[in-house]
């Protein structure tokens, strides 16, 4: 990753503790240490009030950037549910209220499944298919420039948790073809097939390829 391994450390805006988990084993090749908002306090809570994941990952990017006058690695990711309309998408962080817990918000899931469901056959666990969809956005103050890159994974919303890895929805995002949900894998099989996993190699091919011109 070019521009950000131009730099000592790897700075990811974010003060979630799964993808920070994620960040560090995925860029740990690039043997420069991931930093997340934790290590930079001065870096106010950044109003996630996009109506998309780009420009909520933008404006995360840009703002901890030119603040700090480094590149910014911003990751604006959530869960689109098809028989919800595509919800919670960019609100899945507070989807059961501002502050809410992962546990809250997977109770809210299956709540507002369960009434789509209501007179229907419930007796199957698979309630819904859906994607997780992850914007990444590296943006550089010299510059000004951004760079980005968009991963998805499609699955399905089980009524039955499972997994004690991962974190926020996880438990609940099932992929039949591992016949697993995302919680049940380490984070290298998570990586491999998630959204995020695949933002990041499309991010990666982009700057190798800028750094070749
Ligand atoms: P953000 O910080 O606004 O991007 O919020 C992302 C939210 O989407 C998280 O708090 C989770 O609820 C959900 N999410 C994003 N990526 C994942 C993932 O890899 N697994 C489970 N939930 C995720």
């Amino acid at each position: 990753m070019a521009a950000a391994a131009e730099n000592s450390v790897i700075i990811v805006a974010t003060r979630n503790q799964g993808k920070v988990r994620e960040f560090a084993h995925a860029l740990e090749p690039l043997g420069k240490p991931v930093k997340s908002m934790y290590d930079y306090p001065q870096v106010p809570e950044i109003v996630e009030d996009g109506t998309t994941f780009a420009e909520n990952a933008r404006k995360k990017a840009k703002t901890a950037g030119d603040l700090l006058g480094q590149p910014v690695l911003a990751d604006d990711s959530g869960l689109c549910v098809d028989k919800l309309g595509g919800d919670p998408g960019v609100y899945s962080a507070r989807y059961a209220g501002e502050g809410a817990s992962d546990e809250d918000n997977n109770r809210k899931l299956l709540a507002e499944l369960e009434k789509q469901q209501q007179g229907e056959d419930t007796e199957q666990p698979l309630l819904s298919t859906a994607r997780f969809v992850c914007h990444l956005a590296l943006y550089d103050p010299a510059t000004g420039e951004f760079t980005e890159a968009t991963g998805t994974v499609e699955g399905w919303i089980t009524s039955e948790p499972a997994g004690g890895g991962g974190f926020g929805y996880d438990p609940l995002f099932y992929m039949p073809e591992y016949e697993k949900t995302l919680a049940e894998l380490t984070l290298e099989e998570k990586q491999a097939v998630s959204h995020r996993g695949a933002a990041l190699r499309e991010l990666s091919a982009k700057l190798n390829a800028a750094a070749r011109h």
